[in-house]
This record gives structure tokens, sequence and C-alpha cells, in this order.
């Protein structure tokens, strides 16, 4: 097992630090480093400045565009661009779809859909959950109903929690074609659905933070071509499962706790607790706990190397990770005390920054704060890994 960088990482380290530093639009850097919100335009400028470089895509093949890096890599581009005041890449269409086209799609799916995808022409969204069928995923209910001539599906259904549906011009989704199969497994779908389609509803969610980038999706007698269909017919949840694998890539956010540790430690200074005995021992666990976490995460990657499948490692990860930064944030909001209370949803963004009733730099504390709330839920509950844990571990016995 290898718990230190190469030089030749070390020197990888370097170059996309550099990429960063000279590449990223100042006023995005400045949003995300005060944690305001990020409209559509933002991610698209820095995904296409990261897709002439070629590292927009390193989970695709190398033949259709893929940098070709190791998992130590991808590793370090996360945690590099996240200290350097990135955005996250969070568009579905690269991350998720992407992959499972490349490996179930046909070529005219390929050909279709990739290259738009790539140049951040087409955002998707993820159709999976609904009410009833979040952590039990197999329990989708919303139907696809083949046409008699074979060439279209009816579906119908709601779908729920949909991220960035209002900015997304397709969706991927489970859907259920065989009502009749012996397991909920075996009659699932997974088709790719035109959200100008008649039918298609999108409303937006509220969240706690006042944001509607979460959103609830009715479909209505919503037609859909036979070739858009990935993969075979009633064999969707296996597609569906290779493309989660996929969504729990660096869940950990070892590069945001680190942000915020160090956005922490600033703020005590500049609160006057810089030498407040019980908060800097409060950050020095989470310091501790930190690099724990980073030593979990470069075991997974030396496994990784070794091609081990680290299952419970990402699990754990995931679970330590997210809670490490609810908690870092929750220390944020006890540093910045009452001047965090007043936030508005207008003051989180540049233009509106000046109009801010308390101390700009903390103008978004708050609702950063709420937001993380999901941290735990996403990309597989903590409850769901804490079990998925304790199965591999009495397992070993
Ligand atoms: C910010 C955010 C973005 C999301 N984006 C998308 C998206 O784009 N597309 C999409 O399809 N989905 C998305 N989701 C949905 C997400 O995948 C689900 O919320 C998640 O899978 C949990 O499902 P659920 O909300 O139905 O909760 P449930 O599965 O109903 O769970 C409710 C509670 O019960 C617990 N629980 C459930 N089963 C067990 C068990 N077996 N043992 C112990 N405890 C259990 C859970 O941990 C949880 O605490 C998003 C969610 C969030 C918060």
């Amino acid at each position: 097992m290898k718990l230190q960088f190469s030089a030749a990482d070390e020197a990888f380290r370097l170059e996309v630090r550099t990429f960063v530093k000279e590449h990223l639009p100042a006023d995005i850097r400045r949003k995300v480093e005060l944690g305001l919100r990020l409209e559509h335009a933002d991610y698209v400028t820095w995904f296409r400045i990261l897709e002439a470089r070629g590292w927009l895509t390193p989970g695709w093949p190398v033949e259709h565009g893929g940098p070709g890096w190791s998992h130590v890599q991808r590793y370090i581009f996360d945690e590099e661009t996240l200290l350097g005041g990135a955005p996250r890449i969070i568009a579905s269409g690269i991350q998720m779809l992407g992959p499972v086209l490349h490996a179930f799609g046909t070529e005219e799916q390929k050909r279709k859909y990739l290259p738009d995808i790539r140049q951040s022409n087409t955002w998707w969204a993820q159709g999976f959950s609904e009410p009833g069928a979040g952590s039990d995923l197999a329990a989708v209910r919303t139907t696809a109903v083949l046409e008699p001539d074979g060439q279209h599906f009816v579906v119908n259904g709601h779908k729920v929690w949909t991220s960035y549906a209002q900015w997304c011009s397709m969706m991927f989704a489970l859907v259920r074609t065989d009502p009749n199969a012996s397991k909920p497994q075996e009659g699932i779908s997974f088709l790719l659905i035109d959200m100008a389609s008649p039918g298609l509803t999108v409303r937006p969610i509220r969240m706690l933070e006042g944001g509607t980038d979460l959103n609830e999706c009715y479909l209505d007698n919503v037609r859909v071509p036979v070739e858009n269909l990935v993969g075979e017919l009633h064999k969707g949840w296996s597609y569906g499962k290779y493309l989660l694998g996929h969504e729990r890539t660096g869940i950990a956010g070892i590069g945001s706790c680190k942000q915020q540790l160090a956005r922490a430690r600033q703020l005590a200074q500049q609160q006057g607790l810089g030498d407040d005995p019980v908060l800097q021992a409060r950050l020095a666990q989470f310091e501790v706990e930190l690099m724990a976490l980073e030593f979990t995460a470069l075991r997974l990657l030396s496994a990784h190397q070794q091609s081990r499948t680290p299952a419970v490692e990402a699990s754990m990860l995931k679970v330590r990770g997210t809670e490490l930064r609810q908690a870092i944030f929750e220390a944020l909001l006890d540093i910045a005390g009452p001047d965090a209370v007043p936030f508005s949803l207008d003051a989180q963004s540049l233009e509106h920054l000046d109009e801010a009733v308390t101390d700009p730099t903390l103008v978004a504390l708050a609702a950063n704060c709420l937001d993380a709330r999901k941290l735990t839920i996403y990309g597989g509950t903590n409850e769901v890994q804490r079990n998925l844990i304790a199965r591999a571990t009495l397992d070993a016995f």
C-alpha cells in the first residue's frame, strides 16, 4: 500500500493548480469562495474551459476524449480544482450518462448525444427517484408501455428530487416496462426522454436555503421513440447500478472539507476568536479527522490501483466525509455568530453583494450550512451506507 504521492503525481498536482489559477475566471472564483449561487452560465463557462484542455470527462474512455488518468490523478484533480475555487463538475450527462452510453449505448445514441454533452450544449436530468422509490430504487412505478406498432413508449409517472431539471433539455430515467416480472429489478428499463415532450411538466421544490435547483417531474402520456431505449428492454437495473457506481466518485469531498476548514480558521481570526482554546480544540479535532479521512481515501486509491473493489471503503468515505463537512459548516456558523443570521437570497450574487446587511463574506454562510444538510442524503443515504458497512464487516466473521 502506498500512502504518498509519487513525484509524477506531485508534478500533475502543480500542473492542475497552475491551470486553475490562470484560466478560472475571477468572478466565478469569487462566487465559489463566498459560497454564492452559481448560474448555469458559470458552470458552462468553466466546463468549456476544461473541455478545451481535455479535462472535462475523466470517466470517459480515452478514444472518446477521456484524459486516461489514474484514480490518483482524478483524486488530485478534484482536490486541486476545489481548493483553487472552481465549481464542482455537477452535470449528470458528463459523470453519469456518458459512461453508460459508452458501455451500453448504440452507435447512433453515442453519435447523437455524446458530443453535445462534452460541449455542454445539452444538460441531462437524472430521473431515478420517485415518491416511494429513493433508497429502494427497485420500487420505481413510472410506467413505459410500448405502443402496438412498436415505435414509441408511452410514459406515465412522477419523478422527484431531480437536480437542475430547470436547466436540462434531456432526462435519463428508470421506468417500469414489465409490471409482472418475478423480481422488481427485472422489469425496469433505461430510457432517454426529451424534456420538451408534450406531457412532461417540471415543478421546482423550494429548499431550506431558498434555492430551487431540485424539482418534481410529472410525466403524463409522454411519447418516447423506441430508439431512445438504452441497452436491452427490462435490463435497465444493471445500467442504473453501473451509473450509480460512477455517481459515488469523489463524494467524500476532501477538497471541500479542506477549503471550509481554512475558511473557519480565517473567520476565527476575523471575529477575534483566534486564541479561543475551546474553538482551537474543535478545529484541531476536525484537522485530525480530516487527516484520517484522507488516509482512508489514499487506502481506497491504493486498492483501486491493485484492482480490488473497495466498496466498503467508499461507503466509509461517504459517511465520514459528509458528516465532517456538515460539522465544519456548523462550526463556521458558531464562529460567525449573529453576523450569519440575516441572509437573503437576493444578496447571494456578486451584483447585490454591496447591499448585504451583514459582512459580505458571510452573506451565504447560513445558506451554505442549510444546503449541506443534503450531503448525508444524496448519493445513497448515510443510514444505507452504514448498512453496507455493517453487512460487509459482519460477513467477514
Ligand atoms: C440534493 C439532492 C439531489 C438529488 N438529486 C437527485 C437527482 O438528480 N435525481 C434523482 O433521481 N434523485 C436525486 N436525489 C434523490 C436521492 O437519491 C434520494 O433522496 C435518496 O436516494 C434517498 O431516498 P428518499 O429521499 O426517497 O428517502 P427514503 O429512501 O425514503 O429514506 C428515508 C429515510 O429512511 C432511511 N432508510 C431507508 N432505507 C433504509 C434501510 N434499509 N435501512 C436504514 N435506513 C433506511 C434513509 O436513510 C432516510 O433517512 C437527490 C437528493 C438530494 C437530497
